[in-house]
């Protein structure tokens, strides 16, 4: 079993669903008192929100290289950023060292392609929905993506940051989204990619018509996959 390195704390909320998805997958797989061998250095996201919002990316990206770095000499053998919207910065992340950053993109796209889906509705937060950071990473892999219109993005980015970043969730806001999905799928949406490490706190599969694509859970999955290749020892 290789180590994981996770870069967490974006929000802890959901780095907590990270850890729970690793030790699962690894324990459903390996079996018995089997769990996880990762390292996690989560991140204070203050510091992390205020470098998005006055567009700081360079400077948060070099905070998470350095976590990545400081990551590398615990003898980690691969890296997770624990979040969408910073994957932004995982050029720079990734040249910060030596082993290897897995994207949370590529399992998730691999999942939508196997299912043989291709229109995709996408949330996240206004970074992963209006730059190209992200939708580039999905259609690269032959993906056509779809965002929600003005109105709909700034309740999203709001919900995520105002209250699932802090740990609540409101049944209001499970509606609110409920509305913006059917308006994706009304679009032309297959299936949705829940492109925020949070929404899955918020939205359940039950409540949308077409498959939704947990970005936590893919991801998580893919690094047990990833950590077991070679055998559980
Ligand atoms: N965890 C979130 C994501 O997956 C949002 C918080 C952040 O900006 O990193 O994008």
């Amino acid at each position: 079993m290789k180590t994981l390195g996770l870069i967490g704390g974006m929000s802890w909320e959901s780095t907590v669903s990270y850890y729970r998805e690793i030790n699962e997958a690894v324990k459903r797989q390996l079996g018995g008192l089997h769990s996880a061998r990762l390292v996690l250095f989560s991140v204070d996201f203050h510091e992390i929100e205020q470098l998005q919002r006055t567009g700081e990316w360079e400077k948060a990206g070099e905070v998470l290289a350095q976590a990545a770095s400081a990551l590398e000499r615990t003898g980690v053998e691969g890296l997770l950023i624990c979040a969408n919207t910073m994957h932004k910065v995982a050029t720079q992340v990734q040249s910060a060292v030596s082993i290897p950053l897995l994207h949370i993109a590529d399992p998730t796209a691999a999942a939508i392609k196997a299912a043989g889906l291709t229109r995709i509705g996408l949330l996240g937060t206004r970074f992963t929905m209006e730059q190209d950071f992200y939708r580039e990473r999905l259609e690269s892999h032959g993906l056509k993506v779809l965002v929600p219109g003005e109105q709909d993005r700034a309740v999203v980015h709001a919900v995520i940051y105002d209250e699932l970043c802090l740990g609540v969730v409101r049944e209001e806001s499970r509606k609110e989204f409920v509305g913006i999905i059917d308006r994706l799928v009304g679009n032309g949406a297959q299936a949705i990619v829940l492109g925020c490490t949070e929404i899955s706190l918020l939205v359940r599969p039950t409540d949308a018509h077409v498959p939704l694509f947990d970005t936590t859970a893919l991801h998580a999955a893919d690094a047990v996959r990833w950590s077991l290749e070679g055998g559980a020892v």
